[in-house]
């Protein structure tokens, strides 16, 4: 495999199997799961609902392809049409969310007939030629080589660069301001804004609410699109809302909004939704052959349904609140943590080295220790300092307190190791 494909921890870690927030390991021992294998777990490990809806489907058939109906596929697109909040909805399923996204520059460009597109700065939107040409995180971004013009605009990076010290309104104002300023500078349409909600792999990172609507209000005077990437803030995630884009609700609905990760519970299911006009605008067939399948989008239902009947969003929403609070509780004597941010069930820790500068050795040590507490949890960032935590949503308040008491021992000896004068 390739180098590039890289394993968590100084020992890799190898997984046998899970129940609800727990995984063990092929030695027989237990984590407590806040992280859900990048945020794709959503709702539990061996949630008997979904296990059911995938054997049984299994067992009928596994493929048939698109040339086919399905009666999974129909009933979950049409839910999720409902859901998305945009008019006179589209959805076509895909198997990932770079596949997803993809479909999606694919759908702006040719509906706007333009290759420019706005994407975020520090943002990440998958691993494809189209997607890593709009993915503002050097880090995740391999070649420059793209189909696409990318202009990259301020927004989601609140806490450090040149707007670090404005308030929360002028923030917006400048972001606005620079988001005139780059469209002044192209002479051609742009087609389409590309943004996360909240940015997952750039370390859980988002604007003030509302910018995206001020953002709207200047795309709007020029015709471009908005695809709100949602591959790991939907779906009730960020606890006040379902979708991302909806802290941004001035604005109303995107014209494309992409899925992937969460909804399937781990299995490969992503998709694009878009207004009838946007979505029907190819004028070429396109198929993706395993793209919602009829075992993926049974289990897809049956999570779905899970997660409405259970208002998982109401859990996110409490227990996120609660366990937010506690570490903030255990960063305030850590210099260590630079700051704990986040909403719902999507909470980022950043580590900064004594100077204050970004540490990627104490999120690297942080990892080690959470291990060694029983707890997986996740890392991202631009400089790969921000601990990632992401649990499924049926967390209970047990294991919110379970998961933070982990976190603090562990965030007191990154304490101790980062700086051993300090004594937490
Ligand atoms: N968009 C976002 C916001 C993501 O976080 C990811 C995956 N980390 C992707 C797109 C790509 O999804 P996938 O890995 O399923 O292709």
């Amino acid at each position: 495999m390739p180098e590039w494909l890289s394993l968590y921890y100084r020992e890799p870690l190898q997984l046998s199997h899970g129940e609800g927030r727990y995984v063990w390991d092929v030695e027989g021992r237990r984590y407590l799961d806040f992280y859900g294998g990048v945020l794709t777990t959503m709702t539990a490990h061996a949630l008997p609902e979904v296990t059911k809806a995938v054997a049984e489907q299994a067992g009928r058939i596994l493929h048939t392809s698109t040339l086919y109906l399905d009666r999974h596929m129909v009933e979950l697109a049409e839910r999720i049409a409902a859901l998305s909040g945009i008019p006179d909805a589209r959805v076509f399923f895909t198997t990932s969310g770079t596949e997803a996204n993809d479909a999606a520059l694919l759908l702006a460009t040719s509906f706007r007939r333009s290759n420019q597109i706005l994407a975020m700065r520090n943002g990440y939107h998958g691993r494809s030629f189209s997607t890593v040409a709009v993915t503002g995180n050097a880090a995740w971004s391999p070649t420059s080589l793209s189909p696409l013009q990318t202009l990259y605009v301020h927004g989601c990076v609140r806490t450090s660069g040149p707007y670090a010290g404005l308030t929360d309104g002028q923030f917006t104002d400048a972001c606005v301001a620079d988001l005139r300023d780059v469209l002044g500078q192209t002479r051609r349409d742009v087609a389409a804004l590309i943004a996360e909600p909240v940015q997952g792999v750039g370390g859980f990172t988002s604007p003030p609410d509302g910018l995206y609507a001020a953002f709207r209000e200047v795309l709007d005077e020029h015709g471009i699109l908005w695809i709100s990437d949602e591959v790991q803030t939907g779906w009730g995630r960020t606890g006040e809302h379902f979708w991302g884009w909806q802290a941004h609700a001035a604005s109303g609905p995107p014209d494309l909004l992409t899925f992937a990760k969460g909804i399937g519970n781990g299995m490969s299911l992503g998709g694009v939704v878009a207004r009838a006009e946007v979505m029907n605008c190819l004028d070429a067939n396109s198929i993706s052959t395993f793209g919602g399948s009829p075992v993926t989008t049974a289990a897809g239902l049956a999570n779905l349904t899970y997660l409405l009947e259970h208002d998982l969003q109401g859990n996110a929403r409490r227990v996120g609140g609660l366990l937010i609070e506690r570490l903030r509780a255990v960063a305030a004597g850590l210099p260590v943590v630079r700051e704990v941010r986040g909403r719902g069930l999507m909470i980022g820790i950043e580590l900064a080295g004594p100077d204050g500068s970004p540490s990627p050795e104490a999120a690297a040590l942080a990892l080690e220790h959470t291990r060694e507490q029983g707890l997986l949890v996740g890392r991202g960032g631009r400089e790969a300092n921000v601990l990632r935590i992401a649990p499924p949503l049926t967390l209970t308040v047990a294991e919110a307190e379970e998961g933070a008491a982990a976190l603090a021992t562990a965030l007191r000896a990154v304490q101790h190791a980062v700086d051993p004068k300090e004594r937490p």
